[in-house]
């Protein structure tokens, strides 16, 4: 199941603490969203679960952390300075803007009117300056994409880790595109996060890695509960591809506005490598670039058994964090009828749950009660999967709602005969079972969760 409107995702994110306007109290500042109390703890698990399958559980692939203010020249060099564009459009009678190929047919969307100026390119990077003088020389890029850092720092890092190939750098962090139209809650935004790899193969096997990266990301996908169903792979056509890309394979999800691209998964070539080497002359680049580079960087490897330097192709899966909150979320929100009510329920895949169990008292003003849920807190706590509540509102009722709206895989409940003989009551959130187990169980019966 999943919800059946935008809107549904919006309210429940609103009222529960998931994802917030930003700057609502001055109005809002359109294109940007704030996650709140559990919105950072999905978003944190959606980018471990990445970060572990990728880093951790591969023995092939390398972290990275880098600067969001990006210098000119890799930008320039990269292509975006003038490729990274959208077609603007103006309507010449209410003055909206529009990006030119969102428009199903050439009519604004906000007045009807068909009077729109010709499209011109509008470049989507925020600039800024560094330092205290401006003096138009200045200026910095916030970064479009993470993947340029990678790019730049491809030598660090071999020299550093002595890598060969095949290998990848993987990164997560913020991004940031002065989008023309916004759309769909978190789904297009101004600032939003990627979790990007940069895979680097050996040309002439750059396209075996590409399906193979494309079977690996939809089996990631699965792995956080967004069903096979809910999944379309969509084969760039040529004349829609990137300045960098080969070939680009995107995984569609059916959000609620619409099937649209949840990640791309780009055969990047040896473009940007080569872009950001010196001496490119001398190097056996495939793709077209611009020459005169001036990097100081020779941006390819030679390893003991090959003859010449090469330029390794990139494969690149990058996947919006934003975009994985929001399919992740619809994919989990069901409503059940029980009896003459509803009951929303979030089912979330345990490792992504922004709380994993919530300890509580049956009676809020019981200090043994209280007490000993504290204990139980703190020692499924201290088992290190995420954050563990002690919720203490005196109203299971309440409580139990409230939990399987956030999706907590398991309330566990003390009451007066816990203090007898410490046992609890258990509930599964998924099947709403409720069982007693002995004291001794609880730390077994919670891991078995994860
Ligand atoms: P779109 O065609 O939807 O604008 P794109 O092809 O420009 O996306 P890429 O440059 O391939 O996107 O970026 C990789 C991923 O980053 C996308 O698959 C998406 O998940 C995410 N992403 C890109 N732009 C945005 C945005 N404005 N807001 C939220 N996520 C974004």
């Amino acid at each position: 199941m999943a919800a059946k409107t935008i809107d549904e995702l919006i309210s429940l994110c609103k009222r529960r603490g998931f994802i917030f306007q930003s700057n609502e109290i001055y109005g809002g500042l359109q294109g940007l969203y704030d996650y709140g109390p559990l919105g950072v703890e999905l978003k944190q698990n959606i980018k471990n679960s990445w970060w572990r399958e990728l880093v951790y559980e591969r023995d092939d692939i390398e972290g990275l952390d880098a600067s969001i203010l990006t210098k000119q020249t890799v930008l320039n060099y990269s292509g975006h300075e003038d490729t990274f564009t959208d077609p603007l459009v103006d309507c010449k009678n209410c003055n909206a803007r529009w990006r030119e190929d969102h428009l199903e047919k050439k009519i604004c969307p906000g007045c009807g009117s068909k009077e729109l100026t010709e499209p011109r390119p509008f470049n989507l990077m925020f600039k800024t300056n560094i330092g205290p003088i401006d003096d138009g020389s200045s200026f910095a890029y916030l970064r479009p994409e993470t993947a340029q850092q990678i790019f730049v720092n491809f030598k660090n890092v071999v020299d550093s880790t002595s890598r060969s190939l095949p290998f990848g750098i993987a990164q997560i962090g913020k991004a940031f595109r002065n989008e023309i139209t916004l759309k769909s809650f978190i789904f297009r935004v101004r600032e939003f996060e990627q979790m990007e790899l940069e895979f680097f193969v050996t040309p002439g096997e750059d396209e075996e890695w590409h399906t193979f990266w494309v079977n690996e990301r939809l089996d990631w996908w699965e792995r956080q509960g967004v069903s096979r169903e809910s999944l379309e792979l969509y084969q760039v056509p040529q004349d829609e591809l990137a300045h960098y890309s080969k070939a680009t394979v995107d995984i569609m999800y059916k959000f609620p506005h619409g099937t649209e691209e949840l990640e791309g998964i780009a055969n990047r070539t040896d473009f940007d490598l080569g872009s950001h080497s010196k001496n490119q002359d001398e190097l056996n680049i495939c793709s077209k670039i611009k020459h005169n580079n001036d990097s100081n960087a020779k941006l390819a490897i030679k390893e003991p058994h090959m003859k010449d330097w090469i330029v390794p192709f990139v494969i690149e899966p990058s996947a919006g964090v934003d975009r994985a909150v929001l399919a992740i979320l619809n994919e989990a929100f069901h409503e059940e009828k029980i009896e003459d009510s509803k009951r929303l329920v979030l089912r979330l895949k345990p490792h992504l749950s922004p709380i994993k169990a919530a300890i509580i008292p049956l009676k809020k003003n019981n200090p043994e009660m209280v007490e000993m849920a504290k204990k139980i807190k703190n020692q499924l706590q201290s088992k290190g999967l995420g954050r563990v509540l002690l919720e203490n509102t005196g109203n299971i009722g309440k409580s139990y709602r409230k939990h399987d709206e956030v999706g907590t895989p398991i309330c566990i409940t003390v009451d007066f005969e816990s203090l007898e003989n410490g046992s609890v009551t258990v509930r599964d959130r998924d099947s709403m079972n409720q069982e007693r187990i002995s004291k001794e169980d609880i730390e077994k019966y919670f891991l078995n969760y994860f």
